[in-house]
């Protein structure tokens, strides 16, 4: 088979809210028969995970000793969706939840926390075939990684893909509060001191404004078969 020849074992996929990392990562492993794996996933299960337990979100000390000590795990699930499994329990619909959403970036700045993430990514990484998406991956989790994207759109592309989600998951959505938390996010994720959001210096950058999902992802195609 032509994917077993391919040279790029790993692929980083980084970019700001709703660029369309997980969109394009999952069709784009699946097209590779490589693995998806979205590292946002493991920030929002960590977050409801330390809602759940009512710890202050200052509380950094308590908050990195959790997160050393959680185990965190994906199973396939209908319509090649994944199950995201914390500690064993199922928590994948609690992710997208506002809660979660408001939350994650605050706790996500955390170098305890970060540190316990990205050793458990670097681990689902060893198999190979894999492709990562998230913030730091072609920075700090997977510097090594063959080909790194770092897709980019403008702030009211992502608020508008971000708003119709909403819309189609049937969920009262506003577009001014959507992209407000949508820029909010940004500008956490962006500023923080520890692996700020950021293009690898080798990093090809990709603009999805007037792209089709499917054009990105024939486009990424592409660069990993000819490597
Ligand atoms: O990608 P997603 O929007 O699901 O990520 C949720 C949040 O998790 C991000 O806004 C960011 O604060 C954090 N995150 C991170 N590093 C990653 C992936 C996500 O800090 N590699």
């Amino acid at each position: 088979m032509r994917g077993e020849s391919l040279k790029p074992q790993l692929i980083a996929i980084d970019g700001p809210v709703a660029a369309g990392k997980s969109s394009v990562g999952s069709l784009l492993a699946s097209k590779l028969n490589f693995v998806f794996f979205d590292t946002g996933m493991m920030y929002r299960a960590f977050t409801w995970k330390a809602i759940s337990l009512s710890i202050s979100l200052e509380d950094e000390s308590t908050l990195s000793q959790l997160a050393s000590e959680t185990t965190f795990d994906f199973s396939p699930s209908q319509g090649g969706n994944f199950s995201f499994l914390v500690n064993g329990e199922d928590i994948s619909s609690r992710l997208l939840s506002p809660e979660v959403e408001g939350k994650v970036s605050l706790i996500s700045r955390f170098a305890g926390i970060r540190q316990a993430m990205v050793s458990k990514q670097r681990m689902l990484a060893q198999r190979g075939r894999v492709v990562m998406a998230g913030r730091d991956i072609g920075t700090v989790v997977l510097p090594w990684a063959e080909l790194k994207i770092f897709l980019v759109a403008s702030v009211e592309e992502r608020a508008n893909r971000r708003y119709s989600e909403l819309v189609a998951r049937r969920e009262t959505a506003d577009f001014a509060a959507v992209l407000a938390e949508l820029k909010k996010r940004d500008g956490i994720d962006s500023h923080r001191a520890i692996s700020p959001l950021r293009p690898a210096e080798d990093a090809l950058t990709i603009d999805t404004e007037k792209l089709t999902l499917q054009q990105v992802v024939d486009k990424i195609y592409a660069l990993a078969i000819d490597r």
